[in-house]
């Protein structure tokens, strides 16, 4: 009979997007603490949300990643954003949610692959293939983990620490009774275009209302545009909008962006269905644990505001893991919380200006339910 694997670490950090590994990043760099990151990926599937404002450069610099490297191989040239938001007329700006001029159109990839070595280039331990099913916490508040790996079966872990990275499905949270309010149940549903050699993308975000929500495109490398419909899950399940000939149909019947993807084929024939409501986990009255990311904050995308938080709140959080595993008390925790829930609220005011702007079909369901 052969034994399960055992795992020790000091802080186990389940899920390997820019959360999770901003998290790791920082523990390993500033305490003395062992990191492992378990992922469930084999690290090669498609990540969707790649626009950023030039303010995630300064937390790569504190991660101690090389800027020139970063813009050089995780960016596609500098971009503005065109919106037919209210308006049939084109406006023009850099950000919604900042005032900041500059932004970043992220190969996310590259740059979730870049902070991934990064961790393990300082020594912490990367997992992929293996996902964590059922979390017991000891009597000294540290964690007892089973988990399944593809290939190597049964592998048991203990931790002292324990944070959730595992995005909008707050996969840990769920699992351990940590609740979450939601606030609305918007679903990105798109495709991967690839325009042919000679035809022309053009170098920015393009967004366009529709009476039942809005359309979002935005080049990637390789002359390949992603296209993403948000509207409401209820919605798509009424208009049958996860299936490809119907966003095909709604996707022709845009004024603008028609045009724009005219002649570009599917890079798969399958479409992509993402979560991208908005909603906040509570994790201050758990004893040794915290949620980041979209796990602890998620912000509709068109904020442009998921991986800027996702990385600020992976290196707070590391901070106040290596304090609390100092102190053994959770009044940061607390605090956390309470800076979350701030940021949340100002997010939510600011979220509504801004879907207030359009008009035009106020009274339909997806706009009345924003104003
Ligand atoms: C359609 C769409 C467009 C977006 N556009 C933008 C944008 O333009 N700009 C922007 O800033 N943000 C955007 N976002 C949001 C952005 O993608 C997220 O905020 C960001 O990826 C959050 O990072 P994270 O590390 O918290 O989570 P994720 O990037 O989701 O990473 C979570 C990781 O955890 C792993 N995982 C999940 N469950 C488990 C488990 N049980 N065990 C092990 N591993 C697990 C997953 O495989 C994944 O790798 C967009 C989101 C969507 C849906």
């Amino acid at each position: 009979m052969t034994h399960p694997m055992h795992i020790n670490t000091d802080v186990l950090i389940v899920g390997g997007g820019p959360s999770g590994t901003s998290a790791a990043i920082s523990l390993l760099l500033y305490s003395d603490l062992s990191v492992t990151i378990v992922e469930k990926s084999n690290l090669s599937t498609t990540k969707v949300g790649e626009h950023v404002s030039a303010s995630v450069l300064d937390l790569t610099d504190y991660l101690k990643l090389d800027r020139k490297e970063v813009i050089d191989q995780c960016t596609v040239p500098s971009y503005s954003s065109t919106s037919y938001w209210g308006s049939d007329l084109p406006s023009r700006n850099d950000s919604i949610f900042t005032t900041e001029n500059e932004s970043y159109q992220l190969d996310r990839q590259e740059f979730d692959f870049m902070l991934l070595k990064k961790v393990v280039d300082l020594g912490g331990k990367v997992v992929p293939r293996m996902s964590c099913k059922n979390y017991e916490q000891t009597d000294d508040n540290h964690w007892s983990i089973k988990a399944t790996h593809t290939e190597h079966g049964e592998i048991n872990i203990n931790c002292k620490y324990l944070i959730d990275a595992t995005g909008r499905k707050s996969n840990v949270c769920r699992q351990v009774g940590i609740p979450t309010t939601t606030i609305d149940k918007l679903i990105g549903v798109g495709t991967f275009l690839q325009a042919n050699t000679n035809q022309k993308i053009p170098h920015r975000q393009i967004i366009e209302t529709i009476e039942y929500g809005w359309w979002y495109t935005s080049q990637l490398p390789n002359n390949t545009i992603a296209v993403t419909l948000f509207t409401d899950a209820d919605i798509i399940s009424e208009h049958k909008l996860s299936e490809t000939a119907n966003w095909n149909t709604a996707l022709a019947e845009t004024k603008h962006l028609k045009h724009i993807v005219s002649g570009m084929i599917s890079k798969s024939p399958k479409l992509y269905v993402r979560d991208a409501g908005s909603k906040i986990t509570n994790t201050s009255q758990k004893a040794n644990f915290i949620a980041i990311g979209d796990a602890a904050v998620s912000f509709d995308p068109i904020s442009s505001m998921g991986i800027g938080f996702a990385m600020t709140s992976g290196c707070h959080a590391a901070n106040l893991v290596s304090t609390q595993l100092k102190v053994n008390s959770n009044l940061t925790s607390v605090q956390y919380q309470k800076d979350l829930q701030n940021h949340f609220m100002q997010y939510l005011q600011t979220k509504k200006n801004y879907y207030q702007q359009e008009k035009r079909w106020s009274s339909s369901t997806f706009w009345s339910r924003r104003n």
